[in-house]
């Protein structure tokens, strides 16, 4: 079996501490603890030393018929006293003897233990100490349920209860949409009287749905701060308990106390995790979960909206819940929080840079189209990034490069200058980097990338190409999506038409071809002998789950097949674009190589030149 280096290297220092242990115990501690140890002699010795006027002391001990005593010899030139022992024998001048030599001698007394105390030792002890365990044994049981078995009613979830939460919806960037729904919530808590004078009634619950990291908690927080109302927040997760009835108790709970709060926000995080849909099994379903969604929902109805209580929960799985959670009259709203658009991204990173000290000339715009799909946290996270590259360069201020930087860094992880990697395989990786550019580049006539690098990064990348969008689109063409196979194929391409072999670089690229391919044919409908047939299903949308098919085996065949073709098809193209364009792609490697980085200006510049030196 292969042991991982850190596991080898653990128990190669356990090893050494133990032999090192071993080592030291024999050479300093069973030596003397030999020494103290009571040698057993023959009676004859014991007169014989008594004779020559060894011993020191004498103690009978009648009761195991045997005589102890000690002598001082000397052992390696030191004084050392010995106990030596020795069976009784009918000795009738021994006392004498003893008196003569001037021996200090006694017999031990017999210790009769008083019947009080051993029956304490051998019955009391015992007990006591059973139940000073077993006390503490059930202790520690209860409190890692959360609750005493004996106080079932009552709940302790965690619920945190904030009375401002100081954030209004100017802090969420983007997401407009959602604040607009969110707005009439405020508004309801603001004057509800103006809603139920006309008879209206009101949304008791909305269920935010989308990705992580879109600002969810964020939002339901800024409609407490708006609204100017304590906030509630648990996640769905506290309610699922070992006993059938605690969760429902913690439900009840959590309604009574925002019932004396109301007027305020009640936030659900993650309340899949009480609310999936609850099913038939035949195995019998998970009873306490199942009882804890009842009472959800029967306290959803039970409540009066006019009060104030508002429900906001999230969720990444929407799918997953429970319908009985959705109808009107609980969840009646369903707000999409979805990742941020251009604009909203911009937006968002001009919200967190108020945070931090930032130069005036710093172009957000080009950040936000370099970071195309992801979610608000992940912005967040980048202008940290910048902060925190700007104070280890020793800069008081955050600049445009070092939010390029933390792009990278966020995408891809930090840069390992000190990896190697020989030089066959860095022009391997080079050629490979540049296959795919100059493959975008033919097709769209514009610059692919903004930045190429083949500094290796920690997330085990060999290179990094940072892609910005001009414009954004919301819709996949065919002649795109064919582009963009060709482009994936085009890293393998090149290393055919450079060095005539194939690498595991690759193995992400395949990844990413397949499943485009994959989805132009099953599910966008853009194969010819399929047409508009959905072939596959797509689960757990919003958490980037996986997909299964949903037709017959005959053809998911002919799905494979086709898949092939397109990817081949793209992979011809390709390696065709990067054989007409060989000057270029070698004059670009070749600088690439050499800079380790190559700009999107860069990059068309020697594309150009070498474009027209063939023309
Ligand atoms: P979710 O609940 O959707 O998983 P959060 O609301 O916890 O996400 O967001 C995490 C962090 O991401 C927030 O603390 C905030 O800093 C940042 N964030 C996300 N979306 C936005 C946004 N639209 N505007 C500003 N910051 C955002």
């Amino acid at each position: 079996m292969e042991l991982e280096p850190k596991t080898r290297k653990g128990l190669l220092y356990y090893v050494t501490v133990v032999a090192v242990v071993m080592l030291l115990l024999n050479i300093f501690v069973f030596p003397s603890l030999l020494q103290t140890r009571v040698t057993e002699v023959a009676y004859s010795e014991f007169v014989k030393m008594l004779d020559a006027g060894e011993i020191k002391q004498v103690q009978m001990n009648e009761a195991e018929s045997v005589i102890v005593f000690s002598s001082e010899q000397t052992v390696n030139g030191k004084a050392q006293m010995m106990f030596y022992k020795t069976g009784i024998w009918p000795d009738d001048g021994l006392t004498q003897k003893l008196v003569d030599k001037g021996v200090q001698f006694t017999n031990t007394i017999p210790t009769q233990a008083s019947p009080l105390i051993s029956f304490v030792i051998s019955w009391v002890l015992p007990l006591v100490l059973f139940i000073v365990v077993g006390r503490f044994l059930t202790k520690k049981m209860m409190g890692g349920m959360g609750n005493n078995a004996m106080s079932f009613g009552k709940a302790n979830a965690k619920i945190y209860a904030q009375t401002e939460t100081g954030i209004t919806f100017a802090d969420v960037a983007g997401e407009d949409e959602a604040k607009d729904a969110l707005r009439e919530i405020v508004e309801f808590m603001h004057a509800p009287q103006r809603y139920s004078d006309i008879g209206a009634v009101l949304p008791k619950g909305a269920l935010l749905v989308g990705p992580p990291g879109t600002g969810k908690t964020m939002l339901a927080k800024a409609v407490a701060g708006e609204a100017k109302v304590p906030f509630f927040s648990i996640s769905g997760s506290e309610f699922v308990e070992m006993f059938v009835g605690m969760g429902a108790a913690k439900v009840r709970d959590l309604f009574k106390q925002a019932g004396e709060k109301a007027p305020c926000i009640v936030f659900i995080d993650e309340i899949d995790a009480i609310g999936k849909k609850r099913d038939s099994s035949p195995m019998g379903g998970n009873d306490e979960r199942e009882q804890t969604l009842n009472q959800l929902l029967s306290e959803m109805d039970g409540f009066d909206a006019a009060k104030g209580v508002v429900i906001l929960a999230a969720t990444n799985r929407p799918d997953s819940l429970d319908k009985a959670l959705l109808r009107p009259g609980r969840f009646d709203r369903r707000i999409p929080v979805e990742l941020p658009d251009l604009a909203g991204r911009e937006a968002i990173l001009r919200v967190h840079a108020k945070k931090v000290k930032m130069e005036d000339n710093v172009d957000y715009n080009l950040i936000a189209r370099a970071t195309a799909g992801a979610s608000g946290a992940e912005l967040a996270n980048i202008i940290n990034e910048g902060a925190l590259r700007a104070v280890r360069e020793g800069r008081d201020k955050v600049s445009q490069l070092d939010l390029q930087e933390s792009v990278e860094v966020v995408v891809a992880g930090y840069q390992r200058k000190n990896a190697v990697i020989s030089v066959k395989e860095k022009e391997l990786i080079a050629y490979h980097e540049i296959g795919h550019a100059l493959v975008a580049a033919s097709q769209s006539g514009t610059a692919p990338v903004t930045k190429i690098t083949i500094v290796p990064r920690t997330s085990g990348a060999l290179g990094y190409t940072m892609q910005v969008e001009e414009g954004e689109s919301v819709l996949l063409s065919r002649k795109d999506a064919l582009s963009q196979l060709a482009t994936l194929t085009g890293g393998r391409a090149a290393e055919e038409v450079k060095f005539n072999t194939m690498t595991s670089g690759a193995s992400n690229d395949i990844e990413k071809a397949t499943a485009l391919a994959r989805a132009m044919i099953t599910r966008y409908g853009m194969s010819n002998s399929f047409g508009m047939v959905q072939l596959e299903q797509q689960s757990d949308r919003y958490l980037g789950g996986g997909s299964s098919l949903i037709c017959s085996a005959d053809a998911a065949a002919r799905i494979d097949a086709e898949v092939a073709q397109l990817i081949g098809g793209a992979h011809e193209k390709a390696v065709g674009i990067l054989k007409d364009n060989r000057e270029a792609l070698d004059a670009l490697a070749g600088y690439l190589l050499e800079k380790e980085t190559i700009t999107g200006e860069e990059f068309m510049e020697i594309l150009g030149k070498h474009r027209n030196a063939k023309a």
